[in-house]
């Protein structure tokens, strides 16, 4: 089933889920918290999307829920490179 979330190549929800994470454009934010509010594991979203920084919280579920709430859309999937990002 394609997933309805913005990821830039077809994928399954699955393979999305298995491999990506939040991604903000932070310049579209207007830090209303409806993406913090909607967490439900009270990850503060809205922290991560004024910094312009990808959510790496280990324990973020990439439910897509804070994706699916932003009125700005600001957020969207992205895939997660594990060995670049542990490269770094
Ligand atoms: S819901 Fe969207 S616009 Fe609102 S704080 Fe979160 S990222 Fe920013
Ligand atoms: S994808 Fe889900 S768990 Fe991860 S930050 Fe967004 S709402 Fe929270």
């Amino acid at each position: 089933m394609p997933i309805s979330t913005s990821i830039s190549s077809p994928t399954t929800r699955h393979e999305a889920l298995a491999s990506g994470h939040v991604v903000p454009e932070s310049a579209r934010c207007v830090q209303c918290g409806i993406c913090t509010f909607n967490c439900p594991i009270g990850i503060d979203v809205r922290r991560y999307a004024r910094l312009g920084e990808h959510i790496t919280n280990p324990r973020c579920l990439t439910c897509g829920e804070c994706v699916q709430r932003c009125p700005r859309c600001v957020l969207r999937f992205d895939r997660l490179n594990i060995f670049k990002e542990r490269g770094k």
